[in-house]
């Protein structure tokens, strides 16, 4: 195969003047299929291809003089979108890289990369969007001018007041009805209609207010701006509050003055889209932006990414999969909480969009600024190391915004009342007299854990899965979380008879009940993945926190990230031992990062905050690094440990993951390919094939192969060897299986 080049419309005066065009599709095969063209085509045009018995949307990567399929095999284009602006070489060329790196087929990496509108075989269009916003006649009239049962319209005044300006799909997801309502705020002079990506021209938030910068942000924008005409990698480390946000702003601010670049900012999690998108809207109203994730309409979708291949909008704001999106003037790469998990793709093209993003920045010869609390590891041993610039801020942006004093209690030595010890207790208590907050940190959902047999230990177990069934008392169900299965609770022991069977640990359902009993007259406000699963219901609950019309929130991981609660000065932290001895060799780190994130949610404004940890092992690494917030110091064991136990970032992995209905077929591919891989001689050390931790899921059972090499040097040419002959191999058809470069989950 070769690369798409721009020039090659050289068929026409070959003799035959046959058109030829190579064609990307959407099938699980290495390669661009060959057709004839009754049209003139140009290269990154999309067409409707015959492929089989079936129609397949395809796209132009080039087009040869010649072909080798003898004319009567060769099909032609059944449509072409000639009106629709073509995919620019730049785009073909990272999704190569990606396709070859990631061991994924290019076609469907291609077609995986675009809006779901340039996948069918229809032309696309997308309709016109707007954006609304309150004018100033708008915020002057306040929200008490609108009748109390206006609810619609009250809810949409108060999300327009918070966010400055919202999207239809932003509005849609705030109430279905939202037409109706905006209509009459419409009627009442208040609403400012512009299109979706335009800058925002208000001042409704004190967020618009440019603040000076202080020594360490001046440091790191210079620093950056220096070297802004070729390739180089930042990493901006600083805690939450540190004001990476602000340094962020005041690069695009720069950078994008007086031209038409453009810039990309990743973020790692739609829900914090809207927050960021709302202060650049406002800090930077002269630089139409879009964003890009999931939760957008097909039509918003298409749209805003049509507006950044354009080169209309100057800032795009995307979640992972953004990282694709062409962007012709593309001069800077922001990638927030480069450390997320939600970077990584877990199926289908496994790929990291901060790894992909750094490759595209070097390819472009341009900065790419990474910010996080607490980078990935290997992210701080290349700034380490000194392949990346490293940036710090090390306080607080606001000088009385005071870090969070961390303290472990000991629950060994304490006794503890369903799951809370005395001082965590107290230490609520003395929150709710004082009108502030508190925030229960505890990462299972559900009521209890397991359900537990004292006279036999016998313990509910899911059938699909090596897991354990989780009690969710207040519907009376057994559910795994993992495969979904549910059923009813079971009264009896299955295995012995005993009728006193015993839910037993904690998850959010407990606590929230343990919660209201020790504090009679407490608000307690749950917010999990089951809480949550109505509509609106995250962000209905976010707004009670901040009305002041909740004491004592009980969440999840949901509630470590991003969300600002001015008036929560106290974390509590519930179990968190079970990953300090995790198997997993990135346990450790994740949960330092995790951690710190939760405690960066204690004390923002101007009360101080504090974290109590409830753990057996207060004298833990982990915790003494977390007391004194020292990250680098952390960081700098866990990398000593990683350099001794040879794991990355000092080694390179790639996991083959298969499964089936049956181990046999599993176990058989897996040793083809071990056995295979270690025949071609490479330096790169291959494992037996085992099982993963969780055995079984969803009924398939699983098995995988490690490999491990000293550099991707050494890894990449193996895996160019072995995918093809797996794909050839008989059993590919008839079991699960997936190459994971740089694995992040085992
Ligand atoms: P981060 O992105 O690191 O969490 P932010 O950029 O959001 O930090 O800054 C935290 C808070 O401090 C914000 O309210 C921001 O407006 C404010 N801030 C940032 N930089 C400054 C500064 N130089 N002077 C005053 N306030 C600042
Ligand atoms: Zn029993
Ligand atoms: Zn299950």
């Amino acid at each position: 195969m070769t690369m798409p080049e721009a020039n090659s419309m050289a068929a026409a005066d070959s003799p035959q003047a046959l058109n030829i065009a190579q064609v990307a599709i959407d099938v699980p095969l290495d390669g661009v299929f060959d057709y004839h063209s009754p049209y003139p085509l140009l290269i990154g045009q999309r067409v409707v291809v015959p492929f089989g018995a079936r129609k397949q949307v395809g796209v132009v990567t080039a087009l040869p003089a010649s072909t080798d399929l003898a004319p009567a095999k060769l099909k032609s284009v059944l449509q072409h979108f000639g009106e629709e602006p073509v995919l620019d070489a730049e785009f073909f060329a990272l999704i190569r890289f990606c396709a070859d790196y990631y061991q994924y087929p290019f076609g469907q990496a291609l077609l995986s990369a675009l809006p779901g509108r340039l996948r069918q075989t229809e032309p696309a269009t997308a309709r016109q969007q707007f954006s609304y916003s309150l004018n100033d006649t708008g915020v002057q009239a306040g929200l008490d001018a609108l009748p109390p049962r206006q609810v619609v319209q009250r809810r949409l005044y108060a999300a327009l007041l918070e966010h400055g300006a919202l999207s239809e799909s932003a509005l849609t997801a705030l109430s279905p009805g939202w037409r109706k309502a905006m209509a009459a705020l419409q009627q009442l002079g208040w609403i400012n209609e512009q299109q979706v990506y335009a800058g925002l021209r208000t001042a409704l938030t004190a967020s618009s207010v440019q603040p000076e910068l202080n020594a360490e942000q001046a440091e790191a924008v210079s620093a950056i701006l220096q070297q802004a005409q070729s390739f180089k990698p930042w990493l901006l480390h600083g805690i939450t509050g540190s004001g990476k946000t602000e340094v962020y702003i005041r690069l695009l601010q720069s950078l994008l003055a007086n031209n038409e670049d453009q810039a990309l900012v990743l973020v790692p999690e739609i829900n914090l889209t809207p927050q960021l998108e709302a202060r650049f809207r406002t800090r930077l109203p002269d630089f139409p932006l879009v964003s890009l994730h999931s939760n957008l309409g097909e039509s918003e979708r298409l749209q805003n990414w049509r507006l950044a291949q354009s080169g209309a909008a100057r800032i795009v704001i995307g979640t992972r999969l953004s990282v694709f999106t062409p962007m012709p003037r593309l001069k800077l790469i922001i990638v927030d909480e480069e450390h997320d998990t939600s970077y990584k793709q877990q199926d289908s093209m496994r790929y990291h969009a901060r790894d992909v993003a750094l490759v595209r920045a070097q390819r472009r010869q341009i900065p790419i600024l990474l910010g996080s609390a607490t980078p990935a590891l290997e992210t701080w041993h290349n700034a380490q190391s000194g392949r990346y610039g490293l940036l710090s801020l090390r306080q607080r942006a606001v000088s009385q915004s005071q870090l969070p004093a961390i303290r472990c209690v000991d629950v060994s030595k304490v006794s503890m009342q369903d799951g809370l010890s005395p001082q965590l207790i107290k230490a609520i208590r003395e929150r709710m007299e004082k009108g502030e907050q508190s925030l229960l940190f505890i990462n299972r959902r559900g009521y209890a854990p397991v359900l537990l047999c004292n006279a036999c230990h016998w313990i509910a177990p899911c059938m699909r899965c090596s897991s354990r069934l989780v009690v969710h008392l207040r519907q009376g169900r057994l559910r795994c979380h993992h495969c979904g299965h549910e059923q009813k609770i079971v009264r009896q022991c299955p295995s012995c008879g005993n009728p006193d069977l015993h839910p037993t640990g904690h998850g959010t359902q407990r606590l929230e009940e343990t919660l209201n009993q020790l504090l009679p007259g407490a608000r307690v406000l749950r917010v999990d993945r089951d809480s949550t699963r109505r509509k609106n219901a995250l962000s209905d609950m976010l707004s009670a926190v901040h009305a002041g019309e909740v004491d004592v929130l009980v969440g999840t991981q949901m509630l470590a990230k991003g969300h600002d609660f001015p008036n929560l000065t106290l974390v509590g932290v519930l179990d968190t031992d079970s990953a300090l001895f995790s198997p997993d060799f990135r346990a450790s780190e994740r949960l330092f990062a995790q951690l710190m994130q939760v405690a960066g949610r204690a004390g923002r404004a101007d009360k101080p905050g504090e974290v109590l940890i409830q753990t057996t092992f207060p004298e833990h690494t982990l915790f003494n690094a977390l007391r004194s917030q020292d990250f680098t110091a952390y960081a700098g064991s866990l990398l000593q440990e990683r350099e001794t136990t040879q794991f990355p970032p000092y080694e390179f992995l790639a996991l083959i993951k298969a499964e089936a209905n049956d181990f046999v077929p599993v176990q058989r591919f897996l040793q083809y390919a071990a056995d295979t891989a270690r025949e071609f001689g490479s330096e790169a050390l291959v494992y037996d094939p085992v099982r993963p931790q969780m055995e079984r899921l969803k009924g398939m059972e699983r098995g995988q192969l490690l490999m491990q090499a000293s550099s991707r040097q050494v890894m990449q040419p193996l895996l160019r060897q072995l995918t093809p002959l797996l794909r050839q191999h008989p059993l590919s058809n008839k079991i699960r299986w997936a190459i994971d470069v740089d694995p992040q989950e085992f």
